[in-house]
């Protein structure tokens, strides 16, 4: 992963994407305010026509049109779907009128840009090389818990007969070991999916407190997919310890901005 800054905006690239337009965004270099500020990807509180030239920032930044990106509507659940050649411009430019919730979406289309959001979440970039196909995926707590990331290769592989030894993947900066502390719920929930294997994840704090290392759940889920681990390029940077360079959920709540995973095929 590296962090580069282009016109005066900031973003990571993954390993094994270079041939493709990709980023997963900061919030440095854009026009928003406030607690929005600046780089805002995602419509909430904030004004239209900043998200709107924020795009074109980026967009420009990374060589693809702000008209081809497609926005999903990302519930924390498991449903992967295919972007189609009628999905350009949904989200940012048109209504998405897609009620459904996906959290991950695979396309094999030349230029339309895959569009995901997180703020403290996992976003998992998808690439094979030989098929051509990219994905992104939203993969917060409840989503890890719920493989969303197995599922995504699965789709990949059902609909477009990729072999997940050709998939590269990218795991963007999230929540870390340090700062994602949850109770004793939701380790459960780990525990039901991963069995033991999650202990070595969670660390136990004491007073029924446990800390959780999703990107490292993550990418052993990927692995398990068949994925060589020479192929997954995992961010270790905690989106909490760095609040000039990330929006936070657990430090903002609702009232801040997100960043973006954008990919395209060329
Ligand atoms: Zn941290």
């Amino acid at each position: 992963m590296v962090l580069t800054e282009k016109n005066g905006i900031k973003y990571y690239t993954f390993k094994g994407f270079e041939q493709l337009p990709h980023c997963f965004t900061t919030r440095v270099g854009g026009v928003s305010q406030g607690s929005y500020s600046s780089l805002n990807m995602a419509f909430r509180e904030d004004k239209r026509e900043n998200i709107l030239k924020n795009y074109e920032l980026v967009c420009n930044a990374i060589g693809v049109k702000k008209e081809n990106t497609f926005w999903t509507k990302q519930v924390h659940g498991d449903n992967i779907v295919v972007a189609t050649e009628e999905d350009r411009g949904k989200g940012l430019l048109k209504p998405r009128d897609i009620e459904e919730g996906y959290d991950g979406v695979i396309t094999n289309i030349k230029d339309i840009v895959l569009t995901g959001f997180s703020a403290d979440c996992v976003l998992v970039f998808f690439y094979d090389a030989k098929r051509k196909v990219i994905g992104v995926t939203h993969s917060g707590w409840r989503g890890t818990v719920k493989k969303i990331v197995q599922k995504t290769v699965q789709k990949m592989q059902t609909v477009f007969g990729c072999d997940p030894k050709d998939i590269v993947c990218g795991i963007s900066p999230s929540i870390g070991l340090d700062h994602f502390e949850v109770d004793e719920p939701v380790v459960t929930e780990f525990k039901n999916t991963f069995g033991n294997t999650v202990d070595s994840y969670i660390l136990e704090k004491g007073n029924g407190k446990y800390h959780i290392d999703l990107n490292s759940i993550v990418e052993y889920t990927l692995l398990g997919c068949g994925i060589d681990l020479n192929n997954i390029d995992k961010a270790t940077v905690c989106t909490m310890c760095y609040p000039q360079l990330f929006y936070s959920h657990r430090i903002m709540g609702n009232s801040r901005g997100s960043m973006a995973g954008l990919i395209s095929l060329r």
